[in-house]
């Protein structure tokens, strides 16, 4: 488990969607993400205090996703570049979340790899950007 932070009172008021904040459920302890109005791991608990996560996990399971068969956020996407890999990934605090990965390495994706969220523009629709993250593999996040 890596250290947890607390957000400070600047950052409140940055949309929730450029940064990964989960929610520690206090009576059972484990984070949820995206965050819930109950603990989806104790089915009890309701309150929570904001946690900042760190970003970085390791891929737990991953899929490559055709195009045309594209969920419809990344469908734009998908008509541009063909296929691309989506993976599941089992954060350092617990929490796993599904996002498209960007710059797979050349010799493949394998679970246990070590990834971290970044943030990159998803798509444009009438003239509205949309960003959200996705992940990168940690040894191409290091080289830049
Ligand atoms: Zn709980």
């Amino acid at each position: 488990m890596g250290a947890h932070i607390s957000i400070p009172m600047y950052q409140r008021s940055i949309p929730q969607r450029y940064r990964l904040v989960g929610q520690r459920c206090l009576k059972c302890g484990r984070v949820n993400f995206p965050p819930k109005a109950v603990c989806k791991y104790c089915f009890t608990g309701s309150e929570f205090e904001e946690v900042a996560l760190s970003g970085r996990g390791v891929v737990y399971s991953y899929t490559i996703i055709a195009g045309g068969g594209a969920p419809s956020e990344f469908s734009e996407q998908a008509h541009c570049q063909g296929s691309y890999p989506v993976v599941l990934v089992e954060l350092e605090e617990g929490p796993r979340v599904i996002a498209q990965l960007v710059d797979p390495p050349e010799k493949g994706i394998y679970i246990g790899m070590p990834v971290k969220a970044v943030f990159r523009k998803i798509y444009e629709e009438e003239g509205v950007v949309r960003y959200g993250f996705k992940f990168r593999p940690l040894e191409r996040v290091a080289q830049q």
